[in-house]
């Protein structure tokens, strides 16, 4: 049954932080009545999966975040005290947190912008929108409550986010099964997850969420777990943000905070063999070309394997023209808007976030996806006000 058919400014897909980062500008910007969407209205996956993760970017970032447009300001303003952001601002500011503090502030901004005015928040999923030759969109949402529920709006805004890339192993192992990664990056999870009888845990990969695992094993093997062993799988050396003169290089991929300052300590080929990880990490260095060998030699024996290999974006809704065919799409990452097959931009469909990030260009030419809170804020204030 449809329960609902009106028209919007815009509607925004998704609740996470790249979803609360587009409602904020929208609003600032006077766009409305905007139809807010989500599963949950959970402050997307870093409430669900990385509470426990310390932060590579530092408080002040979250702090400056919560402060950015004015609507989230009404919001602090509003809320008793103390609240989400005070925590926040009673933390060092220039060092990392447990991303626990960054998700309650989100769940704030969260309740906030639900009950502000000129927003409609609709819990369920947008499961397909449709390009009228007036070019609005009708948006389909399948309700929590079961009911669908129809949307018009010249603007649909895909706040969609990723999770983590899963491939096929080339080799099959018996006896070998996966660990997801939200688990292996949860300690509590993990220490559910993993039984306290010899087990071996393969970890593959040697990315911020690959050394992240590391720690989460290495500080089981070394208390609860003594009979964990972890075989790290790498194929290149590990790679670290550095700070410049007024910027950061590998400032989105290279390690840091906690995690850096562990490897560093720890991992790196002058420290590892003198580090209390070599007791229980082996590090199996090894060529692309050589990986169905290096996994068919070293994955036998293991129990688990948790691959930490990036993340991709999540599955979106379909998107049809009004003949009914679906529409492709070419993300424009330094507008946030997209452009169909012929190069031409299609009408009042956005991105933004995890999924949809900006693409940045270092002082030396090196090119990056800009991922975070305040990447995605600085980011939305720029293309937000063009996105008519
Ligand atoms: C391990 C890890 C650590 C990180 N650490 C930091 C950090 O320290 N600092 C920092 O600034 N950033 C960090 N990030 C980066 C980034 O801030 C997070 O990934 C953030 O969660 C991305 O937010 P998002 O809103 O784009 O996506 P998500 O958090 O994935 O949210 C997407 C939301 O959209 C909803 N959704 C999807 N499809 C639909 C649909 N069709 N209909 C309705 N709802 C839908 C989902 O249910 C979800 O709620 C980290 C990322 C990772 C992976």
């Amino acid at each position: 049954m449809s329960v609902h058919r009106t028209k919007y400014a815009a509607v925004v897909c998704g609740g996470g932080p790249a979803g609360i980062t587009v409602l904020g500008n929208l609003l600032e910007r006077k766009v409305g009545p905007v139809l807010w969407v989500d599963d949950l209205f959970e402050a997307g996956r870093v409430n669900k999966a990385y509470r426990e993760v310390p932060s590579n970017t530092k408080v002040k970032l979250f702090v400056d975040f919560a402060e950015a447009v004015s609507p989230f300001q009404k919001i602090l303003k509003e809320t008793p005290s103390p609240h989400a952001v005070d925590y926040l601002r009673g933390l060092p500011q220039d060092t990392g947190c447990d991303l626990g503090y960054a998700a309650d502030m989100c769940l704030l901004l969260t309740e906030g912008l639900k009950k502000a005015p000129g927003v409609e928040a609709r819990q369920g999923r947008v499961t397909d929108a449709v390009l009228s030759e007036t070019n609005d969109w009708v948006v389909n949402v399948k309700l929590s409550s079961g009911e669908t529920s129809k949307a018009i709006s010249s603007r649909v805004i895909l706040c969609t986010g990723s999770s983590p890339t899963n491939q096929q192993l080339p080799v099959s192992i018996s006896d070998l099964s996966p660990l997801e990664l939200d688990h292996a990056l949860s300690p509590t999870l993990l220490a559910k997850s993993l039984p306290k009888e010899s087990t071996t845990v393969a970890v593959i990969g040697a990315s911020h969420s690959a050394v992240l695992v590391l720690i989460n094993l290495y500080n089981l093997a070394s208390t609860t777990h003594p009979d964990l062993k972890i075989k790290w799988f790498t194929r290149h050396p590990l790679r670290y943000a550095e700070f410049m003169e007024g910027w950061i290089k590998r400032d989105n991929t290279g390690l840091k905070g906690a995690a850096a300052a562990w490897a560093k300590e720890n991992l790196e080929p002058a420290k590892f063999g003198s580090s209390p990880v070599s007791r229980f990490i082996q590090k199996i260095a090894y060529e692309k070309e050589n990986e169905t060998r290096t996994y068919e030699q070293e994955l036998a024996g293991c129990n688990r394997y948790v691959q930490a290999i990036g993340y991709t974006r999540d599955p979106l809704p379909g998107l049809k023209d009004a003949a009914g065919s679906d529409i492709t799409y070419n993300y424009q990452p330094d507008t946030g808007s997209f452009k169909n097959v012929d190069g031409k931009q299609i009408p009042g469909l956005f991105g933004a976030g995890i999924a949809w990030p900006e693409r940045v260009t270092d002082p030396e030419g090196s090119v990056e996806w800009a991922v975070g809170f305040w990447k995605f804020m600085r980011y939305a204030k720029r293309v937000v006000p063009d996105w008519n």
